[in-house]
């Protein structure tokens, strides 16, 4: 058995509101017992975050689990609100859909090794210039030629790269 987490993104809440936004989430998960109002260290990526509350499994499915997620040691809540890439936690994508055509792109090749034309186009100039700090990174599709915004891109397999625009 292994770990997972799950990682929602607003993609179009605003940077001028994405804090405002999140307090006002946190505190209805919060007063709806989802989390609890405290944090501890709980998280990997951050320093502290809110474990589940008693509410949690309302809104979490641990069927078949072999032990209640409240007793890990790792199982809490992080709030991001800056602009941020969230990656599955299994390394990069290895594919992508486009949002106008529906073609499904491959990053990597079947022995998970970057193709480099469209690894190029995707990652190394989408994804690694949107994260410094570039607004506006478009990628043409492969399949049907037209620029999209590399927030709209559908990340393949799981891996569910999100982006917070600013
Ligand atoms: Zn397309």
């Amino acid at each position: 058995m292994g770990d997972w987490f799950q990682t929602v993104v607003d993609k179009d809440v605003s940077p001028q509101n994405a804090k405002a936004v999140a307090a006002d989430i946190l505190d209805w998960l919060i007063s709806a017992g989802v989390v609890l109002a405290e944090r501890d260290d709980c998280v990997l990526s951050a320093e502290s975050g809110h474990r589940p509350g008693p509410a949690a499994e309302t809104v979490v499915d641990s069927t078949g689990w072999s032990s209640s997620f409240h007793d890990l040691a790792i199982n809490g809540l992080e709030v991001v609100t800056e602009r941020s890439v969230f990656d599955g936690g299994q390394g990069m994508p290895t594919a992508v859909i486009c949002p106008r055509c529906d073609a499904t792109t491959a990053l990597v090749d079947d022995s998970y090794q970057p193709i480099h034309e469209v690894w190029k186009m995707f990652v190394d100039e989408g994804v690694f210039v949107w994260d410094a700090g570039e607004d506006d990174v478009t990628v043409p599709c492969p399949s049907c030629a037209q620029r999209v915004e590399l927030a709209d891109w559908k990340w393949a397999d799981g891996t569910a790269l999100g982006l917070v625009d600013s």
